[in-house]
């Protein structure tokens, strides 16, 4: 039901971008990949899905502008790039902070920006941000990924505002634990910061949140991305969809 729509997925090389790029592919989208990887992997995704991927840092507003522009005129833009750092709020690297900022919370901004005035002219877009139950509730020693993430839900909300009556859509989808590399890099300082092994870094940190003692899985993140492009989810706007293993019901 994608047939002739564009779609940029922002973080698309790796995890749950990679994932939300191969359903939107499956349902006939026209998928631009973006992310790092290496050569090799970036050529055999793209042979995959038939996309192409357009190569871009997005830390600053002239990388996603580079973005924007490399990949053209988009119908669902999917703000998915993310990092996080493990570490308490009076030792935190204060170029990590900035970095932080200018990842999951920046570059939603600058390619909302330059996705928006397309997506009116057409009067057609779903513009879906990967959140996080961290977008609703806090973990200690995550606190610019908390900050931002909580920031991506109150843009959306005002951007789903002013997109109202253009037939643009603007959600976020806030998964629990998802395995995937961004979780598996926090575990080497989670057990520093904690003093605790590998094993009960995942069963007391990380699976202690979800009721569920599941890990969220990539293709069920996708699916919720791609009902928000189905014409059914037209009156979801301005929504931070929880997929969380029960996590923020507690
Ligand atoms: P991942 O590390 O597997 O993938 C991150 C992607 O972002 C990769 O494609 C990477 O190349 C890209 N990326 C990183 N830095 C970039 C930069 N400077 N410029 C351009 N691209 C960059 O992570 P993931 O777990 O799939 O996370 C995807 C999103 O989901 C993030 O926003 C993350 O915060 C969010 N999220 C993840 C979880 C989880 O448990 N994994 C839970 C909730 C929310």
């Amino acid at each position: 039901f994608l047939k002739g729509k564009r779609a940029l997925v922002t973080g698309s090389t790796s995890g749950i971008g990679l994932a939300i790029a191969r359903a939107m592919y499956a349902e006939g989208a026209e998928v631009i990949l973006s992310g790092f990887g290496s050569d090799e992997e970036i050529a055999a995704l793209s042979a995959e899905m038939n996309a192409r991927h357009v190569a871009a840092d997005l830390m600053t507003a002239a990388g996603v502008e580079a973005l924007m522009s490399g990949a053209g005129e988009v119908d669902i833009l999917v703000n998915n790039a993310g990092m996080q750092h493990v570490a308490p709020v009076d030792e935190f690297p204060v170029d990590k902070w900035d970095a932080i900022v200018a990842l999951n919370l920046s570059a939603v901004f600058h390619a909302c920006r330059l996705a928006v005035p397309g997506m009116k002219a057409r009067g057609w877009g779903r513009i879906i941000s990967t959140a996080s139950a961290h977008s609703l509730v806090a973990s200690p020693f995550k606190a610019p990924y908390v900050a931002t993430k909580h920031a991506v839900a109150g843009f959306t909300k005002s951007l789903a505002l002013e997109l109202a009556t253009s037939g643009v859509t603007a959600n976020c989808i806030s998964p629990g634990y998802v395995w995937t590399a961004l979780i598996e890099n926090q575990i080497p300082d989670t057990m520093k910061t904690r003093n605790l092994s590998r094993e009960a870094v995942i069963n007391d940190v990380l699976l202690a949140k979800q009721p569920t003692k599941k890990f969220v899985q990539p293709d069920e993140v996708a699916a919720l991305a791609v009902f928000l492009c189905r014409p059914e989810a037209g009156n979801m706007t301005g929504a931070n969809i929880s997929m969380d293993g029960g996590w923020t019901a507690e």
